[in-house]
């Protein structure tokens, strides 16, 4: 399988890590810094790692995370068996993702006519995604899309057109703060060990109207009825090593450091990642599961994954 969009979404396999492979235990809330966190799940044995639900954030972290270099070796299978049953879950349909995106984005980006815009994605891959929301903004009327691509796998990139120019700095620190119009979090905040400073710098890079969008995996009240049917629930641990929802991503821009005035344009479970087409059953079972979910909001947790669209109403407070 040669689809290109699977690189992003391709660890999905956990790996039981060993005391040499992980960094001491912290008492402190990764996004907060709250002390005020209660046992949610327990991710591994021997060594114990657990995941820990913060009542200051809503966040839920595991409590010990994995050292800088043993991500890098997992990131490079060395926990990996080259197992061909081993299950990777991708976007099927990374258009719909983009059309996604624009849609819900749009209204508070204002007239595109004419505009240079601008798109800060990081983790996005190859900027697959990315790409064809630039194309998207095109044809409703911008005259050109810069797109800056941070992602630590720089080996590909998306093809792009004449007026799509995609630049790939090293990091968050050649990003200047009310520079973007548009910054796609898509499947990433939930692989950073330490996320505080980078969420607080992608929200701080929109300019006034712009519009960040994060997607993150949302499964503790899931595995909970997994456990319940004596059933093995997959966290997925070290490649996730957060669980966000609703409560968490609505009270997000209240927690980090930010200057000006930020909102939650739009707050829902994430898009359906895979499609009838290719993955019947489990779209399926998406769809049902995550719809009580638009209506019960905070209450109903049964979702997979939640999504948020926020924008910037001010540069200042
Ligand atoms: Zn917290």
């Amino acid at each position: 399988m040669t689809d290109k969009n699977v690189k992003a979404t391709l660890f999905h396999q956990s790996a039981h890590l060993q005391e040499q492979d992980l960094l001491p235990a912290s008492v402190c809330c990764p996004f907060c810094g709250s002390t005020e966190r209660a046992l949610s799940a327990v991710l591994q044995e021997k060594p114990d790692v657990t995941l820990l639900y913060c009542r200051a954030c809503h966040a839920a972290s595991a409590s010990r995370m994995p050292k800088p270099e043993t991500l890098e070796k997992y990131y490079s299978h060395y926990y990996d068996d080259y197992d061909d049953k081993q299950e990777k879950i991708t976007l099927d349909a990374p258009d719909r993702m983009a059309t996604h995106i624009v849609r819900h984005a749009l209204p508070s980006m204002g007239d595109l006519s004419g505009r240079d815009i601008f798109i800060l994605d990081y983790g996005g891959g190859d900027g697959s995604i990315s790409t064809k929301v630039a194309q998207g903004l095109l044809d409703l009327g911008a005259a050109k899309v810069n797109i800056a691509l941070v992602d630590y796998d720089r080996s590909t990139i998306a093809t792009s057109g004449e007026r799509i120019q995609i630049s790939r700095p090293d990091d968050l620190t050649k990003i200047a703060s009310l520079t973007m119009d548009l910054v796609i979090a898509s499947a990433v905040v939930e692989h950073i060990p330490e996320p505080r400073e980078i969420l607080t710098k992608l929200l701080s890079s929109l300019k006034v109207g712009g519009v960040f969008y994060a997607r993150t995996p949302y499964v503790t009240p899931l595995s909970k009825i997994a456990k319940t049917f004596n059933s093995n629930f997959d966290f997925t641990y070290p490649a996730h090593v957060h669980d966000l929802g609703a409560k968490f991503w609505n009270n997000v821009v209240h927690v980090l450091p930010l200057e000006g005035r930020f909102g939650v344009l739009r707050s829902t479970p994430s898009i359906v990642e895979t499609s009838f087409e290719q993955h019947f059953l489990r779209t399926l079972a998406a769809y049902v599961l995550k719809m009580p979910g638009y209506v019960f909001k905070e209450s109903y947790g049964l979702v997979g994954g939640w999504e948020v669209f926020i924008t910037r109403h001010s540069q200042s407070a």
